[in-house]
C-alpha cells in the first residue's frame, strides 16, 4: 500500500504561496540593500518586525553589513557562538549581546540612556527636531510601525516599518508594542524590543508620537521624560497649518481642530518647550535627557 500523500493545495493556494515567497524575497533584498547603503544599521534591521525579515538567517544579514562580507561574518558568528542556521527572530538576549560586542558597538560602563517622549501639535516642527537628533550619536530615534502607506520620500525600515493590517494585528496580539494608537485613520505603534537594548548601550531613545500613545508610555514607564513642543503662539501654528500643501478648507479646519485638541494636552507633560528656534529646543532636549 502507498503511504498517505499530503493534502494537495488548490491552484489558488499555490499561487498565493508563490506570491508570498516573492514578496518575502523582495523584502529581504530591500533590507540588505538599505544596509549596504548605510541607510539602516545592522541592529535596527534586526528589529524589523516583518515575518520575512524575522525568518531570515542572521548570517545572511551580517554578510550585507558594509565592511563585513562572508569571511568576517563566519568568524563573527563563530566567536559569538551563534549557529549558522540561526534566524533573526530566534536570537536570544545573550546572542544579541555577543553580536554587539563583536561589532564593537558596546561601550562598557556607559550609563543607561533616557527614554524621551516628544509630542506636540501637527505643524509645530517635531520632524525637524527629530531629523536633527538623528544625526546626534547620543540619541537613537525609535522607528515606529504603521499601517499607513509610505509617502514618496519615505523609506521602509528608516522612516517607519510599513506593515499590513495583519502584521500590525500580530504585533498587537503578541504584546510587542510599548504603545500604539490610531491617528487619522491609520495605526501607529512603538516596537518595544529595541528600546531597552539601545538604552543599555547608553543611547537616549526618542519617541516622536501622538498624545494617546504618550499617555500609554507614561503608564508603562513612569520614568520616561515627557516633553511637549508648543508653537510660539496659536496664530503662528494656525498660519503654518494653513500654508501646508493643497488642503481643502474642510481638511484645513480638521487639522486646526486636531491641533487645538493636541494643545490642550500640554499640561500632562513634564516639560513644555516653546519652539521659537529649533537650535534652542535641541539644546534644551539634550540637557534634559542628559540630566534625567
Ligand atoms: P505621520 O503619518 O504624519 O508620519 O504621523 C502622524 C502622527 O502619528 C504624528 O503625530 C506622529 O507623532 C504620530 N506617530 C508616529 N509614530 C507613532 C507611534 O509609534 N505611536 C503613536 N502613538 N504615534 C505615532
Amino acid at each position: 500500500m502507498n503511504p498517505p500523500s499530503p493534502p494537495r493545495r488548490s491552484p489558488d493556494d499555490q499561487a498565493r504561496a508563490r506570491q508570498a515567497a516573492v514578496n518575502a524575497r523582495r523584502e529581504r533584498a530591500h533590507v540588505k540593500v538599505a544596509l549596504a547603503h548605510g541607510e539602516v544599521s545592522f541592529f535596527s534591521a534586526l528589529w524589523d518586525p516583518k515575518p520575512s525579515i524575522q525568518r531570515m538567517k542572521v548570517h545572511e544579514l551580517l554578510k550585507a553589513v558594509p565592511g563585513v562580507g562572508a569571511i568576517r561574518a563566519d568568524a563573527i558568528m563563530e566567536r559569538a557562538g551563534i549557529s549558522f542556521s540561526r534566524r533573526i527572530g530566534g536570537l536570544g538576549k545573550h546572542q544579541l549581546a555577543a553580536l554587539r560586542k563583536e561589532l564593537s558597538l558596546s561601550k562598557i560602563d556607559s550609563p543607561k540612556g533616557a527614554l524621551v517622549v516628544m509630542s506636540g501639535p501637527g505643524g509645530v516642527g517635531k520632524s525637524t527636531i527629530t531629523s536633527a537628533l538623528r544625526a546626534d550619536p547620543r540619541f537613537w530615534i525609535s522607528i515606529s510601525a504603521t499601517t499607513r502607506a509610505p509617502r514618496h520620500n519615505e523609506k521602509d525600515g528608516v522612516d517607519y516599518f510599513f506593515l499590513t493590517e495583519e502584521n500590525f494585528d500580530r504585533m498587537v496580539a503578541a504584546g510587542e508594542f510599548l504603545e500604539w494608537a490610531t491617528f487619522a485613520g491609520a495605526r501607529y505603534g512603538t516596537p518595544k524590543a529595541p528600546i531597552e537594548s539601545w538604552r543599555e548601550l547608553g543611547k537616549h531613545v526618542l519617541l516622536e508620537i501622538e498624545i494617546e500613545g504618550a499617555r500609554q508610555v507614561r503608564l508603562a514607564d513612569p520614568s520616561a521624560l515627557m516633553v511637549f513642543i508648543s508653537p510660539p503662539s496659536w496664530e503662528e501654528l494656525a498660519a503654518r497649518l494653513q500654508q501646508r500643501g493643497t488642503d481643502t478648507p474642510e481638511r484645513q479646519a480638521a487639522r486646526l481642530a486636531l491641533a487645538e485638541a493636541e494643545m490642550a494636552a500640554a499640561n500632562e507633560f513634564d516639560h513644555n518647550l516653546v519652539n521659537h528656534q529649533v537650535e534652542q529646543v535641541l539644546e534644551q532636549l539634550v540637557s534634559l535627557a542628559t540630566a534625567h
